[in-house]
């Protein structure tokens, strides 16, 4: 058997294995260079794709080589540049694998469903997912609330009130709970929308005249999930229209679901009448997840995209991109950018530099150093020394009931520094705290919130600061 023949007999083994993207990403421009004496020569087009395949092919590769040839009993890589689609080693695989239809596993975009006389349903966006969510102390509770509703909608979180700042990740459990029920039912009709849309829907409404329909049309819905709900500030008719629909699917025991940058009592330009319907259910907070979620979100969000970016650069990341998740996406599809564009691997270095075009600082530290809790940073122990000794308590003041705030300002002093500046989890924080993760986030709140006119307080922790090492 020639090179070429054996190369594509292996490649279609591994693509009962593989997605077809995978297939198509990282073995196009390969070939055998060689076999001789059992032992396979595969070509690789580029160095970045060494470790790639070292790490996640090879050992399949030599598997489905062995269902080829049983003889093969080891497989080696070359890098050779030279491999591209002109050099006649190479296989055209888009010939041999060409793209399935995937048709029939995806729904298919802005799909229309018909129930009940034509409602018209806005299917979210099938690739969030309340699975691909990763979980962290900061949003446990409102994917945990997401998971119910989507499993039983109406029954025992209505309305689900979910906020939180931008780009935290309401969008993506909103459509993961629409996807989700489609998933355990597809008959459900779950309508998702922004309030934009539902403000644009009511004004067309008004002005042709009908009213009537619009009302029908969301009234007959298992799940309405709205995004956004800040943007229906003072659109008083749109509200009123809200109040309405909301009251009859709640009373016929629909599920609701919104979002909004701010919790219901802070929403001063809706209704209050509208507030207290929100308040009624269940509400929970999304937050931007610690270091150790940033850096999970980004190994996975690297796999999803089926890039290889070495562990480092996405720590950097992590550690420097702490307001948002969706910054924390932007970056590393930055970094996955030069790879595509440039062909080199992104580094500690480039994304650096990246980083710093956008903010002013990067925090540059070696690598092992990036682990939190790790062997250079400073230990959650040291700070807790300093903090008691600052304040002169005791450390079993710390951990004691006692809600003085002689001891209970330190307890916070400690939760704040160790949660923003040290970057501990929050559930590390309260275990060592005697506190549960809830009283960790208020006490963080609490005091970034002091810190603002609380001079003392400032003073204070810019000592505390300083001899503890952290800025
Ligand atoms: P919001 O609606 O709160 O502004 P999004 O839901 O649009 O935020 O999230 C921004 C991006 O971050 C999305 O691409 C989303 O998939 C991603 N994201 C946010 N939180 C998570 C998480 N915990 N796990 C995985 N992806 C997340
Ligand atoms: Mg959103």
């Amino acid at each position: 058997m020639n090179s070429k023949d054996l190369w594509i007999g292996i490649l279609e083994q591994l693509s009962k294995e593989l997605s077809w993207a995978e297939l198509i990403t990282w073995f196009k421009n390969t070939a055998v260079l060689d076999s001789q004496k059992g032992s396979l020569s595969v070509g690789l087009p580029f160095p970045l794709f060494l470790n790639w395949h070292m790490k996640k092919y090879a050992e399949r590769t030599l598997a489905a080589a062995q269902l080829v040839d049983p003889s093969i009993r080891q497989i080696e890589y070359r890098v050779d540049t030279a491999l591209c689609e002109s050099d006649a080693r190479v296989i055209d695989l888009l010939k041999h694998f060409p793209k399935k239809t995937e048709a029939r596993k995806l729904p298919k975009k802005n799909q229309t469903k018909t129930r009940q006389g034509g409602i018209v349903s806005n299917i979210p966006n099938s690739k969030y997912t309340l699975d691909n969510f990763i979980v962290s102390p900061e949003n446990r509770l409102a994917h945990a609330a997401c998971q119910n509703v989507a499993k039983y909608p109406g029954e025992n979180y209505n309305p689900l009130f979910i906020y939180g700042n931008v780009g935290l990740g309401k969008t993506h459990l909103l459509q993961g709970i629409a996807n989700e029920m489609r998933r355990h039912n597809p008959d459900a009709l779950a309508v998702y929308m922004t309030s934009e849309m539902f403000v644009n829907e009511v004004v067309n409404a008004i002005r042709s005249h009908d009213m009537t329909r619009f009302r029908d049309k969301y009234r007959k819905v298992d799940a309405f999930i709205i995004d956004d709900i800040q943007f229906m500030a003072n659109k008083d008719r749109s509200q009123e229209e809200f109040f309405h629909t909301f009251n009859t699917l709640h009373d016929m025991g629909s599920q609701i679901v919104l979002s909004s940058d701010r919790p219901p009592q802070e929403l001063s330009l809706l209704s209050q009448r509208l507030v207290s319907r929100f308040e009624s259910g269940m509400i929970v907070d999304v937050r931007m997840p610690d270091y150790e979620t940033r850096l999970a979100i980004l190994q996975h969000k690297a796999q999803e995209a089926q890039v290889f970016i070495n562990d480092d650069v996405l720590k950097l990341i992590a550690y420097n991109v702490d307001h948002s998740v969706r910054a924390l996406e932007g970056a590393l599809n930055q970094a996955i950018a030069q790879y595509e564009l440039e062909h080199t691997a992104p580094t500690v270095k480039s994304v650096g530099k990246m980083l710093q075009r956008q903010k002013k600082e990067v925090a540059y530290i070696g690598p092992q150093a990036l682990e939190p809790a790790g062997k250079g940073a400073i230990s959650l122990e040291h700070l807790i020394n300093s903090v008691t000794g600052y304040y002169a308590i005791e450390r079993s003041d710390l951990v004691s009931d006692s809600r003085c705030r002689e001891h209970t300002l330190p307890r916070q002093v400690i939760m704040y520094l160790a949660s923003k500046k040290l970057r501990i989890s929050l559930s590390k924080i309260g275990e060592t705290m005697g506190r549960n993760h809830t009283t960790v986030i208020h006490s963080v709140n609490r005091i970034g919130q002091e810190l603002k006119n609380n001079r003392q307080l400032l003073r204070d922790m810019n000592a505390i600061t300083q001899e503890v090492g952290i800025y």
